[in-house]
Parts: structure tokens; C-alpha cells; sequence
């Protein structure tokens, strides 16, 4: 798979690839966006309908909860009608990892340091490195053990995070096993950027970023693009996923919207509009952004659109588009790559730009 990056100043760290399924992870491989089942996993048919929908809206990876066997019991159904790969959530039992392993998983994220004697370690490895089935390594601050904060104390966080880190991967590494995936989450947006940045330069695994328990849709999405936009354009993070209270396909757009600011997806709408001010020009400027948005929402094809009300600003973003407007007095200008198109009164822009920008589509 080629990295498309459209980024000129983005400098990756270099991280070991491994595959979940048959998703990339790391390496030059594009950041992915991942995403977690609010359903009961018992309840086959509601999971497998949400992990369709979050699919079509842009997951790549899936994990679910396995809080018990019967949850355990359902992955191998859920596995096969999914269409992306699928992880599971464990923690604490080590028979739910090795059922979650026999029902054809794509990974775990456990924390092997949280299961109990090490032979349940060395079983739970030893099976996922017959199928090569990757382990993410979780830890979160707001579930740190104890002794780590008792070790670095209540302002250190974020090395405590990175301590009980490495000790999980130190239980797997001394078994031989390396398919090792990290994340550091917290839901103290500098916390979590510290430890990510500390860990990213003592180990070479994928990491897996997030802030989590961020919040509501509106909160929580600025958390994370902050925490998770930081953490990317300092070239860290190989797999993402936004976490926010509610629906989850709200994650995926918040997500796919990280990417493509940073350059780092090159797909969908890239809607250049204007605040608008006093020097507006148009009438109905917002609802032609807001029309512009939802109409082209689900649209897979890179496309930059460039809605301007005057000629202040106008005509330099809209020639930069592969369309866009420039208002003017009543009427506008439609560029198109680059060109003056067509000048129309105002009340005729929004249905020639659709028109324009479904020729292209179809092109
Ligand atoms: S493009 Fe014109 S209307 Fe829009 S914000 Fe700039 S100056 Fe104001």
C-alpha cells in the first residue's frame, strides 16, 4: 500500500509494522483509524450492524468488549460477517484471551501484567504467536497500578504511564514475543501528549494514540484533535481513535478530520469556507457552506472546495480549490482549477457548484 501523505513538513518516527488482519500497522504504513462497539457483544447481530456502519463512515479496525465467555463465545460470528478486522478488549481473565484467540480474533488489547501468574502469560503469548496475532498494550493513567504512582509520584504521570508500559512489554519480549502495540492514554491532554512523546523515543512498536474518556462530541472532539493532532504532526502515532461520549461514528469523522488537516488522508471533501465578516457580499452564505458539506459528506474522491464571500480573500482561495466561489455584490465567480468559469447571480452558485463538482466526480 503506497503512503499517501500531502504533509511536505511531516517526518514519521520509524516504528516496526505488523498487521491486524490484513491492516498495516506502522512502518510507512497510513495511520489507521480505529474505533471501538458500544453494543453488547453477546448481541451478534447489533454489533456486527454497528461495525458495518462505522466501516462505511471510515473504520479500519474494530475492537469490542469481552467482558465474559459468552461475550468470547460470539467473536468467530462477529468475525465473519465484519469487514474490517476486529480486536478484543480483555482484561484481568486470561481465558477469555485464549477463547477470544481460538474464536480467529485479529489482535487483543490486554495488558499481560494484569492476568495473573506467569504461566497464564506464557499460554495467552504462546497462542497468540502461533497465529500471530498482535497484542496491544494499554495503559491508561486514570487506571495506573498504584505502585507506579507511588514510585514517580502524583506529577510525574506521564513517566509512571510509561514505566507500567514497559514492564508489560518486558513480560511479552522475554517470551520472544513482538507484536507489540503501545498506548499510553490519558484523559489530561498534556499528560497523555508527555507520554507518548517519552515513549516514542524508547521503543520502535506501533503506537496506538488516543485521549481518552475525552468527553461529549463537542469537548471531547477538541481534546482530541488537539491530543491526537499534537502527537501526529510531531510525526508520532501509527493508529488512532477518538473517543467520545454517544454515538460512535461521531469518532470516525472526528478522526478522518485529524488525518486529512494534517495532510495524512488524502480523501473527501476539504471545504475551504469563510468566517464571513462585514465585508460579505452573498446572501444565504452559510447555508451553502453547511448544503456544500452535507451533500458531499460521504464522498471517498480528494476534492478541495473553496466557498469565499467577497473579493477580499475570494478569488485567491477559489483559484488555490479545485472549485470554488468567490463572491461579489449580488452575484459570484465560479473557478474552476484554477480559472475563471463562470460569473452567475448569486441565487444560481450553489446549484452550478453540485453540478460542477458531480461532473467531476463522475469524470
Ligand atoms: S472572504 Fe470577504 S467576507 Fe469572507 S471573511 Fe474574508 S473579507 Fe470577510
Amino acid at each position: 500500500m503506497t503512503y499517501l501523505v500531502s504533509n511536505p513538513t511531516y517526518k514519521r518516527r520509524k516504528s516496526r509494522q505488523l498487521f491486524i488482519g490484513a491492516v498495516p500497522i506502522g512502518g510507512d504504513s497510513p495511520i489507521v483509524i480505529q474505533s471501538m462497539t458500544t453494543t453488547d457483544t453477546r448481541d451478534v447481530s447489533a454489533t456486527v450492524n454497528q461495525i458495518k456502519q462505522l466501516a462505511e463512515a471510515g473504520c479500519e479496525i474494530i475492537r469490542v468488549a469481552v467482558p465474559d465467555k459468552e461475550a468470547a463465545s460470539k467473536l468467530c460470528e462477529i468475525k465473519k460477517a465484519s469487514p474490517i478486522p476486529l480486536i478484543s478488549d480483555i482484561h484481568f481473565d486470561w481465558r477469555l484471551a485464549l477463547e477470544a484467540i481460538k474464536q480467529g480474533v485479529d489482535g487483543l488489547r490486554l495488558n499481560p501484567g494484569n492476568i495473573g501468574e506467569h504461566s497464564r502469560v506464557k499460554e495467552v503469548v504462546s497462542a497468540a504467536k502461533e497465529r500471530s496475532i498482535p497484542i496491544r498494550i494499554g495503559v491508561n493513567a486514570g487506571s495506573l497500578d498504584a505502585k507506579w504512582g507511588s514510585i514517580y509520584g502524583a506529577d510525574r504521570i506521564p513517566e509512571a504511564m510509561v514505566a507500567s508500559a514497559l514492564e508489560h512489554i518486558k513480560l511479552l519480549e522475554d517470551l520472544d514475543f513482538n507484536l507489540i502495540k503501545i498506548s499510553l492514554k490519558a484523559s489530561d491532554v498534556p499528560v497523555m501528549l508527555e507520554a507518548y512523546r517519552i515513549m516514542s523515543k524508547k521503543i520502535d512498536y506501533p503506537l496506538h494514540l488516543g485521549v481518552t474518556e475525552a468527553g461529549t462530541p463537542k469537548g471531547g472532539t477538541i481534546k482530541s484533535c488537539v491530543g491526537i493532532g499534537t502527537l501526529l504532526a510531531e510525526g508520532i502515532g501509527d493508529t488512532i481513535r477518538v473517543s467520545l461520549t454517544g454515538d460512535s461514528i461521531n469518532e470516525i469523522e472526528v478522526a478522518r478530520g485529524i488525518l486529512k488537516s494534517l495532510g495524512l488522508k488524502n480523501e473527501g471533501l476539504n471545504l475551504v469556507s469563510c468566517p464571513s465578516c462585514g465585508r460579505m457580499e452573498l446572501n444565504g452564505f452559510e447555508e451553502m457552506a453547511k448544503t456544500i458539506e452535507e451533500k458531499l459528506q460521504k464522498l471517498k474522491m480528494p476534492i478541495t472546495v473553496a466557498v469565499m464571500g467577497c473579493v477580499v480573500n475570494g478569488p485567491g482561495e477559489s483559484k488555490a480549490a479545485d472549485i470554488g466561489i468567490a463572491g461579489g455584490n449580488g452575484k459570484g465567480i465560479i473557478y474552476k482549477k484554477g480559472e475563471v468559469y463562470k460569473v452567475l447571480p448569486e441565487e444560481e452558485l450553489l446549484g452550478t457548484l453540485l453540478e460542477e463538482i458531480d461532473k467531476m466526480v463522475r469524470a
